[in-house]
This record gives C-alpha cells, sequence and structure tokens, in this order.
C-alpha cells in the first residue's frame, strides 16, 4: 500500500476568490499546515469541464440537493423544491455560469490525509454556516438563501474533494499526468520519516 503521505487532492479557487485577492491567503492555509504543492494552473473553465467536473461522481446530485433541503429544513424554512435532483439541476447550472465567469486556479496538494485536511481547512460549503476559522468561515458571507432569491451559485471560493474517490477522479480530469510533479520538501522528514534522531550533530 502507498504511504499516507502520497494522498493528493484538488483544491480549486473559484472566481471570487481571485477577484477578493485571496490567492495567496489561500494557498498559505495549505501550505503552513505542511501540505505541499505538487501542480498549479489558472485558466478560465469552459462550461463542459465544469458540467464534467460536478458529474464525475454520480451521487453527487442528490447529495448537493439533500443538503441545501436539509439546510433550509433546519432553519425552519421551504426550500426551493423537496426533489434533490431537481435542485442539483439548478446548481449545475449556476455553476456553470459561475465557474466559467473568469479565471480560476487548479491545483493538486499532496501529504497524509490531505483529503479530509484540506476541506477542514476550506469549511462547510454554505460560509454562512462555516465554522470561525475555516477559510469559507473568515472570509465570505454567502447563504442558500442569497443564492437561491438571486438564482447563482455559493459563492464560497474554493472547491476541495469530497472525498479520496472524488479526488481521485477529479485530479486527472483537470491535470495531465505530466503537469503533477513529484519532488521532496525538506519537512517531509519531520512530518514522516520514522525517527528524527538524526538531528543532533
Ligand atoms: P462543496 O463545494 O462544499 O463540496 P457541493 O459539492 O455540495 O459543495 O456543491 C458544489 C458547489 O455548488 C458549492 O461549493 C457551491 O458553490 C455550489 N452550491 C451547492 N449547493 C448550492 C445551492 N443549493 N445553491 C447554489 N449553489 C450551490
Ligand atoms: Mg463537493
Amino acid at each position: 500500500m502507498a504511504h499516507p503521505k502520497t494522498e493528493q487532492t484538488l483544491v480549486i479557487v473559484k472566481p471570487d476568490g481571485i477577484q477578493r485577492a485571496l490567492i495567496g491567503e489561500i494557498i498559505g492555509r495549505y501550505e503552513r499546515l505542511g501540505l505541499k504543492l505538487v501542480a498549479l494552473k489558472m485558466l478560465v473553465p469552459t462550461e463542459a469541464m465544469i458540467e464534467g467536473h460536478y458529474l464525475l461522481d454520480p451521487n453527487w446530485k442528490k447529495n448537493v440537493g439533500t443538503k441545501a433541503i436539509e439546510s433550509y429544513t433546519k432553519k425552519g424554512e421551504k426550500p426551493p423544491s423537496s426533489d434533490p435532483i431537481e435542485v442539483a439541476n439548478l446548481v449545475v447550472e449556476r455553476l456553470k455560469r459561475y465557474m466559467t465567469s473568469g479565471p480560476v486556479i487548479a491545483m493538486v496538494w499532496e501529504g497524509a490525509h490531505a483529503v479530509e485536511l484540506v476541506r477542514k481547512i476550506t469549511g462547510g460549503t454554505e460560509p454562512r454556516s462555516a465554522s470561525i476559522g475555516t477559510i469559507r468561515g473568515d472570509f465570505v458571507v454567502d447563504s442558500y438563501q442569497m443564492a437561491d432569491s438571486d438564482n447563482r451559485a455559493i459563492r464560497n471560493l474554493i472547491h476541495a474533494s469530497g472525498s479520496v474517490a472524488e479526488a481521485t477522479m477529479e485530479i486527472p480530469h483537470w491535470f495531465a499526468s505530466g503537469e503533477i510533479t513529484n519532488y521532496r520538501v525538506p519537512h517531509e522528514a519531520t512530518l514522516y520519516d520514522s525517527d528524527i534522531k538524526s538531528i543532533l550533530g
């Protein structure tokens, strides 16, 4: 089995993240944890790339719809539809507009538990309810209600793979294998070597 330190996850700084000048802040959050940036590029995605990205996981539609409906129900409010798939179809159309509106930065981050830890630092989908200390909780104010009433996607600065399975499908959707670099950084020894006896001279 591959060492856990080789786990990779896809992160995309969405168009609003670039407009808000948060590229450095976002990269810094993952970097300071000890994760390693192994691929990065700026591009303006096409609608086909965005639709393809969100439909890679056959369960995504049901999950995204259910999550939105639950958020409304928890606040005692009525969701725009009670059918998760109907909600998801709306979201896909909104995401195509949002994600093609300007440049994005796609990245691959590598390290132990990269998928889970990047999600933890990034925070929940809805900035309104995302925890304090997370990027979405600290830097942006959007909600399901505002997005629905303006018929647009929730602006939450970042995409991050939701599971190892999702990351495995998403990374090749955005990067050719030759665009991902295999290299070492010195702090990996402190994070991962089985002993650190060799520090003293
Ligand atoms: P996450 O990005 O946290 O993994 P999802 O995969 O569930 O979230 O949804 C993908 C993206 O679609 C979200 O980041 C957000 O920009 C947008 N989105 C999700 N649900 C809605 C919704 N109900 N209305 C508008 N936009 C949404
Ligand atoms: Mg997701």
